[in-house]
């Protein structure tokens, strides 16, 4: 027997539709890339979405086609992603901290019709567009005042192109599966993979992040978004803020410390998200220069691990609420959010830090269960460690024009990571797969020890690798950036890790750099760093 429910589809126009007409006079703020902040409604965002869309519509663009942006946070943005996806198209956001030959890769895999750019990334594309033959023109996201002399034959300017069209667009009733945007991971081995989000899997998601125990987002809140929207949709909080009626800010391209905690301030800012190295730049601004956050409340920390020793500094320096969360671009991204259950209540200050050291419980919608390398399901102790996989609405079942085969496992995607889950289900991400460090047969997590080195006060940023060692196959080998004007040695540096991780953990030695070198979403590059020191000679004895 049927149900007798409404069968209406899950749509992301709805979403923006629901904030133009309930959430009208909500603010959407922005720095923006050509100078000075702007600021406008939801109501207002709504009809130049409409007028975006209209003008998609003249320019022949069709469902399913991919149009491209290479943008960074900012109002135009905004309006991209609702247009293209409403109108049924599909909105391809680029990273553009790739190197410029996958960018050129990933443009022409996409097949992109248009591309909207910022006016950062002019000169980018100017050198690209001529190995891009099948994107037949060029957007820049400026007025007419802003729009720079360039060399290539078909750039548009963005308030020329939606000048003139009208307000009022119907969005389409879509089927919900249908393609809505598309996100390319990094790639760090083989070339980039596209993961393709519906309508449905993207409406889905943004509803169960604004769960209380996931990013309890509200119509109360201001939210600034630091993670990028071209790193997978800026966690979907483009959508969930619109679902909420929650007031959005976006910071342009100025992620610095100081320009950050100047919109925190000016904007009234209570909620925000990142990755650690964010927010590495951002704390040491503060202690510098004696900040504090007068209405920041909590902030969503993840795509790579949060030091203990950062959520110690946001919740015990500066009163702010850590959510360290998991996920990944093929889950949409959000996968894990850690926050309490009620009977932790009852933990002290340093049980409940350990506790947010892990990158906590399933959302529902995600389900979750670690496996040994023959397939077996391991059990949920917060001892055993194994290969982590997913399954639910929206995560990834095939990458984009087949690329990579079928990467379901028995229905479940394989996430490269190795994970314990506890009795309480926290999961806690020991390391990638391929970042293991294996010595004497055992497992070393990378991540246990770079969370170690980061705790003491000298240290800034720290990364862990595997080099080859002729008895034990590897051992860690530690690599530190100090913290400006701070000294720290290499035995003091080890004697640190006593007491604080197993005796055969302790790294054989330190290496201390100027700094380290991060992916373009902001993760430490460890496959360069392996390269690196292939060679290095491990003090012996
Ligand atoms: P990339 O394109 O770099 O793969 P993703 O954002 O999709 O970008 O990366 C997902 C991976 O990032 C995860 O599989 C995991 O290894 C890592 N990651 C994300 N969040 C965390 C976290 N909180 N702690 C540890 N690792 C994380």
């Amino acid at each position: 027997m049927q149900g007798l429910m409404m069968n209406l589809p899950l749509t992301i126009s709805a979403l923006i539709r629901h904030a133009a007409n309930f959430h009208g006079d909500t603010e959407i703020v922005s720095r923006r890339i050509e100078g000075g902040i702007h600021r406008y409604t939801y109501a207002d965002a709504h009809g130049r979405i409409r007028q975006l869309a209209n003008a998609l519509a003249a320019l022949g663009v069709k469902p399913g086609e991919r149009v491209g942006t290479l943008a960074w946070n900012g109002y135009r943005h905004f309006e991209i992603y609702y247009a293209v996806s409403g109108s049924a198209a599909v909105c391809h956001t680029i990273n553009p901290r790739l190197f410029p030959e996958q960018i050129t890769y990933i443009i022409n895999h996409a097949e992109d019709r248009f591309v909207f750019l910022d006016l950062t990334f002019l000169p980018l594309v100017e050198k690209l567009a001529p190995l891009c033959p099948g994107v037949s023109g060029w957007v820049l996201m400026t007025d007419r005042e802003h729009m720079p002399a360039s060399t290539l034959p078909n750039l548009l300017c963005y308030e020329d192109l939606i000048h003139g069209h009208g307000d009022e667009f119907e969005w389409p009733e879509l089927d919900e599966n249908s393609a809505s945007s598309l996100c390319y991971t990094s790639g760090t081995t083989g070339n980039p993979k596209g993961v393709l989000f519906s309508h449905r899997s993207t409406v889905l998601h943004a509803f169960a992040a604004c769960l209380p125990d996931a990013l309890n987002l509200s119509a109360r809140d201001v939210i600034l978004p630091v993670v990028p929207m071209f790193h997978v949709n800026a966690w979907g909080l483009p959508y969930s803020c619109a679902l909420t009626g929650a007031k959005l800010v976006f910071p342009g391209a100025a992620m610095d410390g100081a320009s950050i905690h100047e919109l925190f301030e000016t904007e009234g800012v209570t909620c925000s998200a990142g990755v650690p190295t964010v927010w590495l730049g951002l704390l040491q601004h503060m202690e510098r220069n004696g900040l504090r956050f007068s209405t920041l409340r909590r902030t969503v920390i993840g795509g790579s691990a949060c030091p203990p020793a950062m959520i110690r500094s946001f919740e015990q320096d500066y009163g702010v609420q850590v959510l360290h969360a998991w996920g990944m671009t093929e889950l949409s991204p959000l996968g894990t959010v850690n926050s309490f259950k009620a009977k932790h209540a009852a933990l002290d200050a340093e049980q409940r830090l350990a506790l947010q050291g892990k990158q906590g419980r399933p959302i529902h919608g995600v389900e979750m269960k670690i496996i040994d390398d023959d397939g077996k399901a391991l059990p949920h102790d917060g001892q055993a460690y194994g290969n982590l996989m997913v399954r639910g609405p929206w995560i990834c079942r095939q990458y984009f024009r087949g690329e990579g085969g079928d990467p379901l496992i028995d229905g479940w995607f394989p996430t490269g990571d190795v994970a314990t889950i506890d009795g309480d289900g926290y999961m806690q991400i020991t390391d990638r797969s391929k970042d293991v460090i294996k010595s004497g047969g055992e497992w070393i997590s990378s991540i246990d020890l770079e969370n170690t080195a980061v705790g003491h006060p000298a240290v800034a940023e720290a990364a862990v690798v595997g080099v080859p060692h002729p008895k034990w196959d590897e051992r860690p080998l530690l690599l530190v950036v100090r913290k400006p004007g701070a000294t720290l040695e290499r035995e003091e540096m080890l004697r640190y890790f006593e007491g604080r991780v197993a005796k055969w953990w302790i790294p054989d030695d330190v290496v201390f750099l100027d700094q380290l070198p991060h992916t373009a979403t902001g993760k430490l590059l460890k496959t360069r760093l392996r390269e690196q020191f292939r060679n290095y000679g491990l003090p012996t004895g």
